[in-house]
């Protein structure tokens, strides 16, 4: 196996803290050679003390982007692993690209912002870019090896959040540690509202419609309460594929690092006997509407689904400091597309104007929100 060596971009993460213990795991399949953090200075430096080869850099300075860039541009790296919650690792993501370095991607808002482009610019400079959500990273390994025109749909599964069972009337009582609290998974603070809303199920589909270039229509999503199996490609004949293992970002990280080979880690495996049974169930897309919204946004294409990630960072932003009721998450990414003109063909400068003007109809959108509940009191 050869030694891969990575910038880890948001290390000091959740996904961040999952790449360090794997390197700590693959002392000869992993070298860490860089590292970015945003704010948490004490635990970069403890990530520093245990890595010292590796270059540290701290982004939340005002020039954040450019030490972005730089490091994940080093001549030392061969893999760039972007670990930052939402679009910040977007200019750093394609920068190691044209310095054709291979990439693996856990920040999906950067594939729902501009996943044609990163693709794109990945294909002409011939690099990889290897999933890291649990969801792709599975298709990524069902996929292997077989013909693209043997491919009937991809289905993502979903835990299905910790309100999979919640009545629609009391999603409005659910407070941010209510939603805070996920039934399989521990992750950070955003992607576990994501999941709570169904959200992060949506940006996940736009994600996977640009991995794995395939229309939105064959891409369908099933609730798996266990987080198990963590997706399946059905293939023309009826035959379905899918990829188990125990609910541990270690997997997912350990296969984009090593691919295309397997090495024995220290991953305890799954113990299908002792997880007794697997569930599965339709969403309930009448009370949840982020499946839905992403349909919308890839079905109309263009700027679209950038307006959808961009007011939904808004929105989990605004819950998560208890300026808005959960379910006007939805709401206002909803109004949010509305109210937007879509760039059909857009390049990245249209892209990003789409994601600013969103982020600003949000803001709009709370704020209304607000005075029209304090004027109801
Ligand atoms: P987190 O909040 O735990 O960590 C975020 C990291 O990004 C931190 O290292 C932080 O320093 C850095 N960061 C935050 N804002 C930044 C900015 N503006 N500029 C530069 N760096 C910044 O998040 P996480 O749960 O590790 O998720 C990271 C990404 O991985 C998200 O896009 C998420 O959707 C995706 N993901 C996470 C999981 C998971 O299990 N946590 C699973 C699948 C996908
Ligand atoms: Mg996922």
């Amino acid at each position: 196996m050869r030694k891969r060596r990575v910038v880890i971009l948001g290390a000091t993460g959740s996904i961040g803290q999952s790449a360090r213990k794997v390197a700590r795991n693959l002392p000869d399949g992993m070298e860490i050679v860089g590292m970015s953090a945003h704010s948490n200075a004490a635990e970069l430096a403890a990530a520093a003390a245990e890595f010292p080869n590796a270059r540290v850099v701290q982004t939340n300075g005002h020039d954040g982007e450019a030490k972005l860039i730089e490091l994940a541009t080093i001549p030392e790296a061969d893999l760039v692993l972007i670990a930052i919650v939402g679009t910040a690792g977007l200019a750093p993501a394609l920068a190691a690209i044209k310095a054709g370095k291979d990439i693996a991607v856990a920040s999906k808002e950067i594939l729902v912002l501009a996943g044609e482009i990163v693709m794109r610019e990945a294909r002409q400079r011939g690099v990889q870019v290897l999933p890291i959500d649990s969801e792709h990273n599975a298709i990524f390994q069902c996929l292997e090896g077989r013909s693209p025109s043997h491919v009937r749909r991809l289905i993502l599964t979903c835990s299905g959040g910790p309100f999979r069972q919640t009545s629609e009337a009391e999603l409005a009582h659910v407070t941010p540690e209510m939603a805070l609290r996920h039934p399989t998974w521990s992750m950070g603070r955003k992607i576990t509202i994501d999941s709570a809303t169904l959200f992060n199920k949506a940006l996940e589909m736009i994600e996977a419609r640009w991995l794995f270039d395939i229309e939105m229509d064959r891409i369908d999503v099933v609730i798996h309460p266990q987080s198990i199996i963590h997706s399946l490609v059905e293939f023309v004949d009826g035959s379905q594929l899918a990829q188990l293992s125990r609910s541990d970002m270690c997997f997912p990280i350990q296969y984009a690092v090593t691919w295309p080979d397997r090495v024995a880690g220290s991953l305890a495996p799954l113990d299908l006997a002792s997880v007794g049974r697997l569930e599965f169930e339709a969403p309930r897309t009448d009370v949840f509407p982020a499946l839905r919204l992403a349909r919308e946004a890839a079905a109309a294409g263009g700027s679209l689904p950038a307006v959808l990630n961009a007011a939904n960072e808004i929105a989990v932003e605004a819950f998560l400091s208890g300026q808005i009721p959960f379910p006007r998450i939805w709401e206002i990414v909803e109004a949010a597309m509305q109210a937007h003109a879509v760039a059909s063909h857009p390049e990245l400068e249209e892209l990003l104007a789409a994601d600013r003007e969103a982020r600003a109809t949000a803001r709009r959108l709370i704020q209304a929100a607000k005075a029209s509940s304090a004027r109801a009191l």
